[in-house]
């Protein structure tokens, strides 16, 4: 007899900022059961009915075992397809049978997809600071505790600006300068370079927030401070522009937390174009494609960075580690550093010392859930005020 979906539950939880989406997969083995993130954090309450209304009545009575049926299957059993909502739902279930499977076996997961090349991820936290003084103070607070890569910021993603002049009239919002934020993130980082020398691998996120043609020149000013990576310098609708980019400079880039299918990074994979693939595990629909995009990438001599920040839950970031642990093409991982209340909410959330991410070695994810808990943390429903983005002039921009 197979063992098979009993039931689904979405878990919505709002324990540190960002709103959380978990999926628990029960089967119809008494104590068994898997966990999934679904974390769509802007549009939580989508992906919550996506998964209650449609997935559930779909997987119920399914074997656990057919991991890759099941997710090829949920992939066009709606027709229309590969949008974030959907994706995000497909991924609590598929993550969560790689969990189940991994409990079945008595293995940890990254032991599923073919055993460890490395004991430990190295990771990067995030330093951001008012001027480029903060900025080096914190760096160095980093460096302090073991980390080996930061990721350097100045203002949030930058740009706005005291000085900014805005038509009268003006709606609320929150305002940035392109040309004036690449102007600054320049000096930021010859300061942090001439403060800290090489000892540090330097990261930056542009957030597509450049005009395709000042981010070749961004690009290509950037060059000489040795970047260990420069992230989303371009957006997915320009990524054209990616050749010219290279046609100028070697700034190591990353690219694809936007993306919704593996294929969508194949242009830019089988050219070349870009250095390390970034997906946002749980947009994509799970482990089972990412496990299939990095071995794309690998082919090609790409490396991973998994999208890693708070509005990944700590069952996401449990998946990252274990597709880090085995990728023989891992480049490094982002980390956004949860407080004790998370690490309390989800036992098992992955822990970081000197700068390396470990995983325990429980079978499946190794992580759980303390839903009594996680009920004490509702989401929010206030409506999201960094990503009503614009321009000095007022016109809407991406975030
Ligand atoms: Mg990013």
């Amino acid at each position: 007899m197979p063992i098979t979906i009993r039931d689904v539950r979405t878990i919505l939880t709002q324990p540190a900022g960002s709103r959380l989406v978990v999926v628990k997969v029960i089967t119809s083995e008494p104590g068994l059961y898997g966990l999934g993130c679904a974390t769509f954090t802007q549009r939580f309450h989508a992906v919550h009915a996506a998964i209650e209304r449609h997935l559930k009545p779909f997987v119920v009575g399914r074997d656990v075992s057919r991991i890759e049926e099941l997710f090829r299957m949920a992939m066009v059993h709606g027709y229309w397809r590969n949008g974030p909502v959907l994706n995000n739902a497909i991924s609590g279930i598929d993550m969560a049978l790689w969990d189940i499977k991994g409990k079945v076996a008595g293995m940890p997961v990254y032991q599923l997809l073919g055993g460890k090349c490395r004991e430990g991820a190295a990771v990067y936290a995030h330093a951001d600071g008012r001027d480029p003084r903060e900025v080096v103070d914190n760096v160095r607070r980093f460096l302090a505790q073991g980390y080996r890569y930061v990721r350097v910021q100045m203002g949030g993603y930058g740009g706005k600006s005291d000085t900014m002049v805005r038509p009268d009239e003006a709606p609320a919002g929150a305002y940035y300068d392109p040309r004036e934020y690449a102007r600054r993130i320049l000096g930021m980082l010859e300061y942090v370079r001439a403060e800290l020398g090489d000892s540090v691998e330097l990261l930056h996120d542009v957030h597509e927030r450049l005009q395709p043609i000042d981010a070749v020149q961004f690009a290509k000013s950037v060059e000489h401070f040795g970047l260990f990576f420069l992230e989303d310098i371009l957006a997915p609708e320009d990524l054209d522009w990616f050749a010219r980019i290279r046609e100028q400079c070697c700034t190591p880039l990353a690219m694809g937390e936007l993306f919704n299918n593996p294929r969508e990074w194949q242009p830019l994979v089988v050219a070349r174009l870009i250095d390390f693939v970034r997906m946002h595990i749980s947009q994509m629909g799970g482990i089972t494609p990412a496990r299939d995009v990095t071995l794309m990438a690998n082919a090609f001599g790409i490396r991973t960075a998994w999208h890693g920040p708070g509005d990944v839950s700590p069952v996401g970031h449990a998946a990252n580690l274990h597709l880090d642990l085995w990728a023989p093409n891992f480049g490094v991982q982002e980390w956004c550093r949860f407080p004790e209340l998370v690490y309390e909410m989800f036992p098992g959330t992955p822990q970081v010392r000197n700068g390396y991410m470990y995983a325990s070695d429980q079978p499946g994810l190794g992580i759980d859930i303390d839903e009594d808990l996680a009920a004490r943390y509702p989401c929010s429903d206030e409506v999201e005020q960094w990503t009503q983005t614009r321009l000095p002039d007022g016109t809407p921009v991406r975030p």
